[in-house]
């Protein structure tokens, strides 16, 4: 009975290898896997006939046939890996790609108006001998107040104002880039030219022309012999080459701590030439930026010496200089991220 057996799946196996030769689909290997494993094959036939046997011969019977049905399940396994590989490759073959045909494009990116703009002012200054140096956000109040000439009662120092932090005790969110001078000042020695821009920190409440946040632009010389008029000419200069063409300007008296004597410069309003429009509000005039002689006190604050040295110093908004330039009516735009908005320049 044994050997009757053996022969059987010997040549079983035989006609399995050569049938399994030409299963070329997932459709032929499922005509072979019904006729060797399913409920009809010789395979499960006999190993139902194995409850008939006697107890010594159902286990020499039961491992040949389940050694049969290992080698048909690893010839099945192995063409239905083999088709699904080969069925995948002929998908992806098919898949044809049109060389010339356009890219997916990337957009690129551009900079910021407020950037395009800082870029502009920090070229013509540039031009004029002013050298650009950096300070930090965050600072003490003596850099930002007591350096400046800021009296200790100035309500400018005000938790209502300035943004203190609660890192150290007079410690804040800087509130002007003045701050940036005096660092200047302390590392450099005089005849010096610098200019100074970044964020600034005021405690606003948000609105078209307020934000808590700000960007300004200051110049500060400090050399022998300054004057007044030297000031006027540079800031009268820096307007001509801005706006593309001479702006007539007008100084009136102002007050800043850190500057005697201080002035708003006002400027014919270059769209309209002074008859008026909505750009200037119909005032002919825009207040632009402050200026003034560095106070004597200031220079003593970071050790140079006031009889020798004479310094000037003006500050602009960079927001106020770019929605000029661009007619943006409204600060919030600079800082909402939208691409309707950015894409425009
Ligand atoms: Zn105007």
């Amino acid at each position: 009975m044994i050997n009757t057996l053996e022969a059987e799946i010997d040549k079983l196996k035989k006609e399995i290898e050569q049938e399994s030769s030409d299963i070329s689909n997932l459709h032929s290997l499922e005509s072979f896997r019904i006729k060797y494993l399913g409920e009809k094959s010789f395979l499960i036939r006999e190993q139902n006939n194995l409850k008939i046997l006697s107890k010594d011969e159902r286990p020499v019977y039961g491992k040949l046939l389940n050694d049969l049905k290992n080698f048909i399940q690893s010839i099945y396994d192995k063409k239905k890996l083999f088709i699904e590989e080969r069925e995948l490759e002929d998908k992806l073959s098919e898949q044809k790609f049109d060389i010339t045909l356009p890219g997916a494009p990337h957009e690129a990116g551009h900079e910021h108006p407020l950037s395009i703009v800082t870029n502009e002012i920090v070229e013509i200054f540039n031009g004029m001998g002013f050298t650009v140096v950096q300070g930090p956000e965050v600072e003490t109040e003596f850099y930002n107040f007591t350096a400046l000439n800021t009296p200790f009662d100035h309500p400018a120092r005000d938790e209502q104002d300035t943004f203190y932090t609660n890192i150290a005790p007079h410690v804040l969110l800087r509130s002007h880039t003045s701050t940036i001078q005096i660092r200047a000042m302390e590392k450099m020695k005089p005849p010096l030219r610098v200019l100074a821009h970044g964020r600034v920190y005021r405690n606003e409440e948000i609105n078209a022309r307020k934000m808590p946040f700000f960007h300004q632009l200051e110049i500060l010389a400090v050399e022998k012999d300054l004057t007044f008029g030297n000031m006027k000419w540079v800031l009268n200069e820096f307007l001509k080459n801005f706006f593309g063409k001479e702006i007539k300007t007008r100084f009136r008296p102002d007050f800043f701590p850190f500057t005697e004597p201080s002035a708003e410069l006002d400027a014919q309003c270059p769209f309209c030439g002074g008859a008026g429009c909505g750009t200037c509000g119909n005032k002919g005039w825009l207040e632009l930026l402050g200026c003034g002689m560095v106070d004597p006190n200031v220079l003593k604050a970071v050790d140079i010496n006031p009889d020798e040295w004479i310094g000037f110093a003006a500050g602009l908004g960079l927001e106020r200089f770019t929605m000029l330039k661009y007619k943006i009516p409204d600060i919030r735009y600079f800082f909402t991220g939208d691409l309707r908005f950015l894409k425009q320049f």
